[in-house]
């Protein structure tokens, strides 16, 4: 099972039909929308899940 970053839902790998690869990572979204979202801002919601661990520029 993987997680769409978005919203927080969990999406099946096998049936989900809206996926993005970034950064050599495939991620998987339960909706267009969640996809669009993510396919605009992917670093947001990747670095959303552990606050300290993305890379930032200051
Ligand atoms: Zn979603």
């Amino acid at each position: 099972m993987a997680k769409d970053l978005v919203c927080g839902m969990d999406v099946d790998e096998k049936t989900a039909q809206h996926k993005s690869e970034y950064e050599g990572n495939t991620y998987y979204f339960c909706c267009p929308g969640c996809k669009s979202k993510f396919d605009k801002e992917p670093e947001k919601y990747i670095s959303g899940a552990g606050e300290h661990s993305g890379h930032h520029h200051h």
